[in-house]
């Protein structure tokens, strides 16, 4: 017997919300909309585990809203739009995100909607915060910027929201969000989301929540979604970039992946690999912290268009970015941070649909690896990974070339392998292979020959670049 599908109408929301999601395709309820949105509208205090791309913002935005409706109004005094939810993230991305979302659900209602985070001017959300936002989303500091230029109260506040909280304390942000929560009226409903429950959160949420929250979980803790098909390559340090070019321009079946996003640890690597990306031809761009917000959104609209089909980024940058069904995601680093790696993850395999993660790993990564098999609870198979090279004219002329000696005649089952044809160990390291300039912007591709058979010699030693000792 199939279970009837469950629909929007059963939690009793206002017809306009109602309208509104099902004009953006909503039909049933994700797991934790489920579960959240009954609680939420309940009024008690919500501590949800829900990682990225489970639908968690519609399971505290569609209640909240559905709270505030009575109150909302026309009157064009801003005294009657104070702000009555609040939603802190850790980064403007998610902020954009999640506001573009709330935008979209209240837009039937007269509920006025509204989002201030840093990198940007402030006068414009001077000015839109003077008019009366009832529902605000924030990133702490700009919202604290925001307090003291006396251009929001928040004294009125009736539903407060922290969304990605494991985040925001990874990113420092606990002295903001505890000065902000001293400004709100203590009789308040509060919500708080993270993708894990680490000690951390859970002390924060006795702060910050209610005695006994109600506890809302739709996956084990910790785990990433099923949807992923999660792969694990073996390799050496010096092999990293061919085989991600390799990767990106031959995918599985031969055809260039589209839509990708690269997670590397450092901003300097993401800005030469980014280059190097277009030098073999790829139409790559990066994203990271140093990018002027107007940077990243324009990278992200020409990645979401398709102009840009490789994002390279930083957690940072990339943390709250929502791209619709983004089928690949490709860890060139290994994360330091086990929790990280559940989040790079989230972006794929989203709200249901299926997709792949790449991992790239090298023998130093093996404590980072363990970590992240310990969190998910999940043990990878690493597979070797087969650099396809062409051989080089002058060694197929001279008849003759040697396996490099780590490379082994047979694989690790003792079957033989296939001819690779020159299987030529890269001695330089294309990321490095041009001194960096500070303030540099990416080349054209100029280059369409992939890095993989260029013979260029070393201009640096890859160890001494990717070993950490390099400094900006
Ligand atoms: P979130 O986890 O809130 O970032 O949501 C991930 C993505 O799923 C967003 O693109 C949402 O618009 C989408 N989404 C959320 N809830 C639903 C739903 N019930 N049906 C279809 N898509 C949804």
């Amino acid at each position: 017997m199939t279970k009837a599908q469950k629909t929007f109408s059963q939690f009793g929301l206002d017809p306009r919300i109602l309208s509104a999601i099902s004009a953006m395709g909503y039909v049933s309820p994700t797991p934790i909309q489920e579960k959240a949105i009954p609680l939420v509208l309940s009024g008690v205090d919500v501590m949800g585990a829900a990682q990225t791309g489970t639908g968690k913002t519609a399971g505290y935005g569609l209640p909240v809203l559905q709270r505030v409706l009575p109150q909302a109004n026309t009157s064009a005094s801003p005294a009657r739009h104070p702000v009555r939810v609040l939603v802190l993230t850790p980064t403007r991305e998610l902020a954009d995100q999640v506001n573009e979302n709330l935008v979209k659900y209240a837009s039937e209602t007269p509920l006025r909607v509204g989002v201030v985070y840093g990198g940007v001017d402030m006068k414009p959300q001077t000015e839109q915060l003077r008019r009366g936002v009832e529902v605000l989303t924030a990133t702490p500091g700009r919202l604290l910027d925001h307090v003291e230029s006396k251009s929001v109260t928040l004294s009125r506040v009736e539903v407060v929201v922290l969304d990605e909280a494991d985040r925001m304390l990874d990113m420092g942000f606990l002295p903001d969000i505890s000065r902000i929560l001293n400004l709100l009226p203590k009789t308040r409903q509060s919500l708080m989301f993270s993708a894990t429950f680490s000690p951390e959160i859970k002390k924060l949420a006795k702060n910050f929540l209610a005695d006994s929250p109600a506890i809302v979980e739709v996956a084990r803790q910790n785990s990433t979604a099923d949807t992923v098909e999660q792969i694990v390559y073996s390799l050496h340090d010096s092999e990293k970039t061919d085989a991600l070019i390799q990767i990106l321009q031959t995918g599985e079946d031969g055809d260039p992946l589209k839509q990708v996003l690269v997670f590397v640890n450092a901003k300097i690597t993401c800005r030469r690999l980014a280059r190097t990306l277009q030098r073999s031809g790829i139409k790559a761009d990066a994203i990271h912290g140093d990018k002027t917000q107007d940077e990243r959104t324009a990278a992200l609209n020409a990645f979401k268009s398709g102009e840009c089909e490789v994002l390279v980024a930083t957690d940072v940058a990339a943390r709250g970015l929502d791209i619709a069904e983004l089928p690949t995601v490709i860890n060139y680093d290994v994360p330091f941070q086990a929790e990280d790696y559940v989040h790079r993850i989230g972006r794929t395999g989203r709200a249901g649909a299926k997709g792949k993660a790449i991992m790239l790993t090298t023998g130093a990564d093996s404590r980072s690896v363990s970590a992240i098999e310990h969190l998910i609870r999940k043990k990878f198979e690493p597979q070797v990974f087969e650099l396809v090279r062409k051989p080089r004219r002058e060694d197929r002329d001279r008849g003759s070339f040697r396996h490099p000696s780590r490379f082994r005649d047979e694989d690790h089952e003792g079957r033989s392998k296939p001819d690779l044809g020159e299987f030529r160990r890269v001695a330089y390291d294309p990321i490095f292979d041009k001194p960096y300039e500070p303030g540099e912007s990416p080349a054209p591709a100029r280059d369409p020959q992939p890095a993989a058979v260029r013979t260029s010699k070393p201009k640096r030693p890859v160890a001494a670049l990717l070993g950490g000792g390099f400094r900006k």
